[in-house]
């Protein structure tokens, strides 16, 4: 069987290695350059590769094609593939049918990196357990190498797209807002329709857990027929099944077995962490992992970095790095955290932004704006009026700077984007890292 890999990076490097091992000819073709370390690892392994070029005679002779992520289906040489009726798939799909663990799968638009490794956080204690898919090492690579007997798999929609046969025990879906909607001929069904694809294979041993204050997920639950068995999290009102909010305790009921926890311990702040709580503290009860653990696990989970992660506290103003808000839900999640007043750091790359459900917040509690962009006219257009002071700039050592001089003693610096990070950074990470470095040099 030849197994052609689109796209060197981690989960194509990681799916050729797991390929190879199993018997498959494998040939790895990438349009753009392949890092160094991966090359290494395909020159160490014998497996035929390719860069800046697909070499299309050698790729449709292919009987299954794995496609990086990152790679729309858009793209001629994969209109062509799936046209000739060669089943492209994903990284997960492939991997999933080498291991037989137990798998808990977590999508959603915001909160998949936090959840994800929360929830690894309390399995750990008890379980076999790696954490893969958009984190660290691939999931291919670690089915290959470790065999763990349970997996937390961090899922984005893209990875959604690839799967046929994928069907985890459990199923977590944080929430869903629009969000890389290019990929999705512009039509939010599509991208939601792909966020269920965690669904599709699942049957009635299996648990979808999913945020049931939100409409999106509600709707599409009500006029689809979901086999999952369902345990759904809400702040709002009272779950039978599942998890809520009583007050300050979170209790959460899976047959009849129940567990209270006090929020004020948990470890990570906000009303988004709280639900981000109580979909790993299900799947943990689930998995039927002690009570005490769960509870002392959350009490020490330090976060995950550029997710709102408290930096520096200087002359007694807080410096909050959020710098991964890369859309406006994200972003309106800091804002509501936020119990003192504010000098927000925001913009980008606007992702057809609409920013009216953060005009409450910015009327109680931001006091200064600072737009971190190439181009600020739209945050201009609709803040500009709302604050005191709102000011522009394209350098984050001024932007902090500037955040400096307006805070005074009980307030917070908050930097949350809401925005994509490419005008005048490489990455999110380097957008939050520039910004702790700024901060550590007042
Ligand atoms: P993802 O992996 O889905 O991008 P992250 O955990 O990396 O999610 O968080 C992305 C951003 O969204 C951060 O700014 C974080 O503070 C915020 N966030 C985390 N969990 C949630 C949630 N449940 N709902 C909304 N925003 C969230």
């Amino acid at each position: 069987q030849k197994l052609v890999i689109l796209g060197g990076g981690e989960s194509g490097v990681g799916t050729a290695l797991l390929g190879k091992a199993n018997g498959y000819a494998v040939f790895v073709s990438d349009k753009g350059k392949i890092k160094e370390k991966y090359k290494q690892v395909l020159i160490h392994n014998e497996i035929e590769w390719e860069e800046e070029q697909h070499t299309e005679d050698k790729i449709f002779e292919a009987d299954i094609v794995m496609k990086s992520p990152g790679i729309p289906e858009k793209v001629a040489i994969v209109k062509a593939l799936i046209d000739k009726g060669v089943p492209v798939i994903s990284e997960i799909e492939f991997a999933c049918q080498f291991t037989d663990a137990t798998i808990v799968a977590i999508t959603g638009s915001n909160g998949k990196t936090t959840t994800s490794m929360l929830t690894h956080h309390v399995l750990k204690q008890e379980l076999d357990v790696g954490l893969a898919g958009n984190i660290g090492d691939s999931f291919a690579k670690q089915v290959l190498e470790h065999n763990y007997k349970n997996y937390v798999l961090e899922i984005s929609s893209f990875q959604l797209d690839g799967c046929i046969n994928f069907k985890p025990n459990i199923a977590v879906i944080t929430n869903i807002v629009p969000d890389h909607l290019d990929r999705y001929d512009y039509k939010f069904d599509n991208y939601i329709a792909s966020k269920f694809k965690i669904t599709q294979n699942q049957t009635k041993e299996d648990y979808l857990i999913y945020d049931a204050d939100d409409e999106v997920i509600l709707q599409y639950i009500n006029n689809n027929n979901i086999q999952a068995t369902l345990l759904p999290f809400s702040l709002t009102k009272t779950i039978e099944n599942g998890a809520y909010l009583d007050q300050d305790n979170i209790i959460i009921t899976i047959d009849n077995n129940q567990i209270i926890m006090p929020t004020k311990n948990i470890a990570l702040e906000g009303k988004h962490n709280t639900k981000n709580a109580m979909a790993a503290s299900t799947v943990a009860h689930l998995l039927q992992i002690r009570k005490q653990t769960i509870r002392e696990s959350l009490e020490n989970f330090q976060g995950v970095e550029h997710r709102l992660e408290n930096v520096l506290k200087i002359n007694k103003v807080q410096y909050i790095n959020d710098s991964k808000a890369t859309n406006v839900n994200a972003t309106y999640f800091a804002l509501d955290s936020m119990e003192s007043p504010t000098v927000w750091i925001v913009g980008g790359v606007d992702k057809g932004n609409n920013y009216q459900e953060l005009y409450p917040f910015i009327n109680e509690k931001v006091k200064a704006i600072i737009c971190l962009g190439v181009d600020n006219e739209k945050l201009l257009a609709s803040f500009g009026k709302m604050v005191d002071v709102i000011v522009e700039t394209q350098f984050m050592s001024e932007a902090v700077k500037i955040a400096y001089k307006l805070a005074e003693a009980g307030d917070s610096v908050l930097l949350s984007p809401a925005c994509a990070s490419f005008d005048l950074f490489e990455n999110y990470e380097d957008r939050g890292r520039q910004f702790k470095e700024a901060v550590r040099n007042l």
